[in-house]
């Protein structure tokens, strides 16, 4: 899978700035809708999934992700939809590689809910990929079963131990539901860090239309979740960055840490580098809003490249300062009503 060899023009090889100066350097993507889980907070239990046309293709997709590597992309996370159950994805992680080899790409990882990771987590690791976030919200099966309604526990922690013997580092991520895994807060940071690996709680986002429980009855805030770890860890700030918008703390009882996702809040907006796109190459250059550009028409218009860079320069241009989410009792729609997984986690 070669991408295109035209020579670039020098703006169409210039850094991704956005106006108000943030160099993108990091870059979301999902390549795919599917998944073999139906999460409550992310998915409705008869989910219509796009037509396969629609998705990007693996070779447009390593395409596109080229031209973000030429234009300043750093790090690159694949994810979905399920991004390991893709037929045939880890064709793309093996193309990919070579950003990493020529050192342009400086982190390939990806998110995934562990089901496949016994069959992959060694050839990710070949492919250059030295870190996984693995979705994990309970260690009680039957809980698991319930929150991702097809979810296999068994498999999951099978795929977190082979991502370990194969080398992966793994950073475990919790979505914070009230009443439904909050009193597991403090097993699952002792779980994580007994085996070595982060953990980060999000809170729940009121992303795409569900038919199961209500978002605002699921919302739980950081805060809750900082002050029910306290009850059993010594918090201690950490200035610990990644490329993501994680605040980290360190618990001093077992030296592990623990991050917390706030989207709700504007507290990540200002240092704001990222962006994503669906499998659809649809660009959303923030998370909380609606404005998208189509990248999937000027990657078919041609093998050429250049319509996909005055594309993707344009785009940038309008990338907003931040972002307005709301989980309010009176709306009744979501802030956004597409789903997490159409833009990835
Ligand atoms: N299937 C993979 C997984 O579950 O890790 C990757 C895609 S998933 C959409 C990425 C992340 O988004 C997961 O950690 C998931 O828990 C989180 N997520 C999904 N829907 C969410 C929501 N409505 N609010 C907050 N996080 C959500
Ligand atoms: Fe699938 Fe991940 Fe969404 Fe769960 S959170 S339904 S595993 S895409």
């Amino acid at each position: 899978m070669e991408a295109s060899t035209e020579p670039l023009t020098p703006l169409q090889s210039a850094p991704l700035i956005d106006p108000f100066g943030r160099a993108i350097s990091y870059v979301r993507v999902s390549v795919t809708d599917r998944c073999d889980f139906r999460c409550v907070y992310c998915m409705s239990e008869h989910m219509a999934f796009l037509p396969r046309r629609d998705l990007l293709t693996l070779e447009e997709l390593d395409r596109l992700i080229a031209a973000f590597v030429a234009r300043g992309t750093k790090k690159l996370r694949i994810t979905g939809g399920e991004p390991l159950v893709r037929h045939d994805v880890m064709r793309l992680f093996e193309s990919l590689s070579r950003h990493l080899e020529t050192g342009a790409l400086e982190e390939l990882t990806l998110t995934t809910n562990g089901s496949q990771l016994s069959r992959f987590a060694r050839r990710l690791f070949d492919c250059g990929v030295r870190r996984v976030n693995v979705s994990l919200d309970t260690l009680n099966p039957e809980l698991f079963r319930q929150i991702t309604r097809t979810g296999s526990h068994e498999l999951v922690m099978a795929g977190l131990e082979a991502a370990q013997a194969a080398g992966l580092k793994v950073k475990i991520n919790v979505v914070a539901l009230k009443g439904v895994n909050e009193n597991e807060f403090i097993t699952l940071v002792e779980f994580a860090h007994s085996r070595g690996f982060d953990i980060t709680f999000i809170e729940v986002m009121p992303l795409g239309e569900l038919d199961g429980p209500e978002r605002i009855d699921q919302y739980l805030p950081m805060q809750i979740v900082r002050e029910k770890l306290s009850a059993k860890f010594t918090l201690q700030d950490s200035d610990h960055r990644t490329a993501g918008p994680a605040r980290y703390v360190r618990a001093s009882e077992t030296g592990g840490r623990i991050g917390f996702i706030t989207p709700l809040t504007h507290n990540f907006c200002e240092s704001c580098n990222r962006v994503r796109v669906t499998c659809t190459g649809k660009l959303y250059m923030c998370l909380g809003q609606e404005d998208a550009a189509d990248l999937r028409e000027p990657l078919r218009a041609s093998r050429d490249d250049r319509a996909l860079h005055a594309a993707l320069t344009e785009a940038i241009g309008r990338k907003p300062k931040g972002h307005d989410f709301v989980i309010d009792r009176a709306a009744q729609v979501p802030a956004v009503m597409r789903h997490m997984s159409m833009t990835g986690g």
